[in-house]
């Protein structure tokens, strides 16, 4: 078993460990990893071989899944997938059946994605009360809410992905609707765009919005004036991001099963309705080994962690308890699972290659075909022995390759998983050398200096007092006379590191994960208008599935903080 962090034991204490009614861990995160092992190791004929190999997979923190099945595999009715899209109808009666259906889902730690482009426009006709309706915004209000009660007694923040699409009545009010920062507070919010409205923002043509309710045409508007509004309020807070729906069409495993409009939470993997997927990470940082003095990547170590991980995701949608009949039966006929990676930043430091380096982005594109290719193997070989996905025949697998799963591939932001792993965020570069990280459910705020830049500072025997007192600063090495330009490299923070080079490892990771990618294109206070404009362009150019920013400071509660700013 792998020692733990300080950071990892706490926040297993806080909210993973099985707990008495007296609210004492009844378990140490050893027997956290014994009762996952067991659990999803349950179906299958040599379940103490296979319970054996998921624990030494857990343990040594090569990979984890994600966080509902650490806090509820092996309990009663323990629901263990992280990610559900849930449809929204044009009725009453389908607002607030999700709405249950939500509620349920966020109190077994899983985040939910909706896609509110089938109501009808705010004070558009109700016939059956011969009144007005709210309009998508307003039913939202009443989804935060909900959400925001629920967190209170939950184990984690109920999270929420709203879209509305760039044709719908209300679009202008649904970009603007996180102006406010006390709004919406439990939602991401992205707009769903198509091609055809891209090729108008660039023709600067005029835009069509339709009404869902009528299918007729509500009013026409600038294609451009609705892009500079959205780059303007995602320039002040962050929010909306951008969904492309039609890259994602492209790729949808299951057409005929029907169109995706929606994603989960962070964006990383597009579903179906009522559609759920478990994922998991491969911690990058432990794949590595020691050879002549450097470091290299152990690809046998990689292939084997692969395997036996992806056997993991697709055992667990066998043994997992589905909160209702719908989410169980596309979950089932599709078996999506979503296997990426954390620690990608940390691996790059070990390896001495820049983030902001074309080698890293080599090497990216590198690593991440060989797990898919190695990911794909394994759901292969897993549907010779257990049987292809139910929808396999009417998939666009068929004429390829029979798979278990119809997605094998999700890069997720690993917000909980990789502090448990003691590892940098997802494919995310360092955000700072040292930090404050504000206590997840809003408890103690701790400083933080990496780890493995202490290690390598300290190798190279750079670390000075000097040193440490401009990185608990500043959270950065760059301003540092003394320390020569190669060195400053290989730390450079997710501020210092330009845009391009965010998006260029988010369309490196992309190229080869079938789901899709969870990456925030960090920026510094001091970003233009004019360069969010460019980045969410480049994103569509680049055939991303979506694209997220955040600037600096622009919200008013953030995850990590730059110490100088306490
Ligand atoms: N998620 C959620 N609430 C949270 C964090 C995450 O519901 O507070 C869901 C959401 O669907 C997200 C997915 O879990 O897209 C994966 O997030 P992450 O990798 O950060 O989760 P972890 O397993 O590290 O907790």
């Amino acid at each position: 078993m792998c020692i733990l962090s300080n950071n990892a034991i706490q926040i297993l204490e806080e909210r993973y460990l099985l707990k008495s009614k007296d609210g004492c861990a009844i378990e140490t995160p050893q027997a956290l990893f014994k009762r996952v092992a067991k659990f999803v190791s349950s179906n299958e004929e040599k379940n103490s071989f296979y319970e054996t190999q998921f624990y030494k997979l857990l343990s040594s923190l090569k990979f984890l899944p994600n966080s509902p099945t650490l806090m509820n595999a092996g309990c009663k009715n323990g629901q263990l997938s992280a990610c559900f899209v849930l449809p929204v109808k044009d009725n009453l009666e389908s607002i607030f059946t999700t709405l249950k259906n939500t509620v349920l889902i966020h109190q077994s730690g899983g985040g939910t994605g909706f896609n509110f482009s089938k109501l009808r426009p705010k004070d558009d006709l109700v016939t059956s009360t011969n009144g007005t309706s709210s309009g998508p915004i307003g039913f939202m209000k009443i989804y935060d809410a909900a959400t925001e009660q629920i967190k209170q007694g939950g184990k984690r923040r109920g999270a929420n992905m709203g879209i509305l699409n760039v044709d719908h009545p209300d679009i202008i009010d649904f970009i603007r609707s996180k102006s406010s920062k006390k709004t919406l507070e439990n939602f991401n919010i992205s707009v769903g765009i198509t091609d055809a409205f891209m090729n108008a923002v660039i023709h600067n043509l005029d835009w069509q919005l339709v009404n869902p309710r009528t299918k007729k045409v509500d009013r026409t508007v600038s294609a451009k004036a609705i892009w500079e509004l959205i780059i303007k309020e995602a320039w002040l807070s962050g929010d909306p991001g951008l969904i492309f729906l039609d890259t994602i069409n492209i790729s949808n495993p299951t057409p005929r099963a029907g169109t995706i409009s929606c994603t989960n939470p962070c964006g990383e993997v597009p579903l179906l309705d009522y559609e759920s997927c478990n994922l998991g990470s491969i911690n990058l940082s432990k794949i590595l080994k020691f050879h002549n003095d450097i470091y290299i990547i152990d690809w046998k170590t990689l292939s084997k962690t692969i395997h036996l991980s992806i056997r993991f995701l697709d055992n667990i949608i066998s043994v997992n308890h589905y909160l209702i009949p719908e989410i169980k039966a596309i979950t089932i006929e599709n078996r999506k699972i979503g296997l990426g990676v954390m620690g990608w930043a940390e691996l790059l430091i070990l390896l001495e290659i820049p983030y902001a380096s074309e080698d890293a982005i080599q090497l990216a594109k590198k690593l991440m075909s060989f797990i898919k290719k190695e990911s794909y193997k394994a759901s292969e070989n897993l549907s010779i022995e257990r049987g292809a996905f139910t929808n396999w025949k009417d998939s666009l697998h068929y004429s390829h390759q029979k798979l278990r799963n119809a997605t094998c591939n999700s890069i997720a932001p690993t917000g909980t998983i990789s502090v448990i792993a003691n590892t940098s965020y997802s494919i995310e570069p360092l955000f700072a050398l040292a930090y404050n990280r504000v206590g997840i459910l809003g408890g103690k705020t701790q400083t933080e200096i990496n780890a493995i830049f202490l290690q390598k500072m300290k190798a190279i025997n750079l670390w000075s007092e000097e040193v440490e007192s401009e990185v608990i600063k500043t959270g950065s090495i760059q301003h540092i006379a003394s320390i020569s330009k190669s060195i400053k490299s290989i730390f450079q923070t997710s501020l210092d590191i330009p845009w391009y080079y965010h998006l260029k490892h988010q369309k490196a990771f992309q190229n080869h994960t079938d789901n899709a990618v969870s990456k925030t294109i960090n920026l510094p206070e001091t970003a233009t208008i004019q360069e969010v404009s460019d980045i969410y362009m480049t994103a569509w150019n680049l055939s991303l599935k979506g694209i997220t920013i955040y600037r600096y400071g622009s919200k008013d509660h953030q995850v990590l903080q730059k110490c100088s700013l306490n």
